[in-house]
C-alpha cells in the first residue's frame, strides 16, 4: 500500500502546511481540501483513476476541492467510470449543492455517474470495489457529524481519524490496521476540538504495537522521542506498507 499526503496541515495552514488529506495507492482520496486539484496534477495522478472520496466531515479543509474536480472532470479530463463520495448522511445534498454554488450546473451530466454512500456507523459497507467501516467522532458535535474511516484496500488495511478529540471510538478505529492516520493538532497537551501529542501517547499505548500511526492535521512538528512506530506526516510525502 501507498500513501501520499497532499496535505499535513491543520486549517490554519500551520507552518504553512497544506491542508490535510491523503491518497492510497493513487485511487482512494482520504478528505478533499481546496488544494486537491493541483496537488493531483503535481503528483501526475490520472484523474479518471481517482475512485473513491472518502469525506469525514463538513469543514472547508475538508471537502471544498471536490467541485474542482467536478470542473475537471466537465471540461477538461473526460471520465465515464464512477466516482463513489462516501460521507456523513445527507453527503449528497451537501456536496451536489456546494459544488452548484461554487460554479452554478456544473453537477450537470459530464459522462459518468456519482455515487453517493452515507455512511452508517459501525456496518461494513461497500463504495466501488472498496469495502469500508465507520466510526463516529467526538470533533465539533454541536454543529456536525464527523466520522473515522476504516478501510482494506489491495490487502491491507488503513484507517483514519479525520478531526477529532479522544474518544473510545478511535481504539475500536484502530482494530486490526496496518496504518492509522490520525489528528495530532497540538504538539502537546489535547483539545479542545482536536487531539495533540498527549492523546497520541494514550493511543499508542491501546492499541496494537505493528499498527504504524502517522501523525497529521499538524499545528507544527510534534517531538516524537520514545513514541514507537509513530510519524508524522509531510505535504507530498509518500510511505509505503
Ligand atoms: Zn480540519
Ligand atoms: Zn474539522
Amino acid at each position: 500500500m501507498e500513501i501520499t499526503f497532499l496535505g499535513s496541515g491543520n486549517a490554519f495552514a500551520a507552518d504553512g502546511r497544506y491542508w490535510s488529506s491523503f491518497l492510497v495507492d493513487k485511487k482512494y482520496l482520504f478528505d478533499a481540501p481546496p488544494t486537491l486539484l493541483p496537488h493531483l496534477k503535481q503528483l501526475r495522478v490520472p484523474l479518471p483513476d481517482i475512485e473513491v472520496i472518502f469525506l469525514t466531515h463538513h469543514h472547508g479543509d475538508h471537502f471544498m476541492g471536490v467541485p474542482f474536480l467536478f470542473l475537471e472532470y466537465l471540461y477538461m479530463t473526460e471520465r465515464s467510470n464512477d466516482l463513489y463520495i462516501v460521507g456523513p448522511p445527507g453527503v449528497r445534498e451537501w456536496i451536489e449543492d456546494f459544488a452548484d454554488r461554487c460554479y452554478p450546473n456544473i453537477t450537470r451530466d459530464a459522462g459518468y455517474r456519482r455515487i453517493y454512500v452515507d455512511a452508517v456507523p459501525r456496518k461494513q459497507q461497500q463504495a466501488g470495489a472498496i469495502s469500508f467501516w465507520s466510526v463516529p467522532m467526538n470533533h465539533v458535535k454541536e454543529s456536525m457529524e464527523a466520522f473515522g474511516y476504516r478501510a482494506k484496500i489491495n490487502g491491507k488495511t488503513v484507517a483514519y481519524t479525520g478531526d477529532t478529540m479522544f474518544c473510545d471510538g478511535i481504539i475500536e478505529l484502530a482494530d486490526g490496521s496496518d496504518v492509522f492516520v490520525v489528528d495530532c493538532t497540538y504538539n502537546e497537551g489535547c483539545g479542545p476540538e482536536h487531539m495533540g501529542l498527549d492523546d497520541v501517547k494514550v493511543i499508542r499505548k491501546r492499541i496494537a504495537p505493528e499498527t504504524m500511526m502517522v501523525l497529521t492535521h499538524l499545528g507544527g512538528q510534534p517531538h516524537l522521542d520514545g513514541l514507537p512506530n509513530v510519524v508524522s506526516a509531510a505535504d507530498l510525502k509518500t510511505f509505503r506498507f
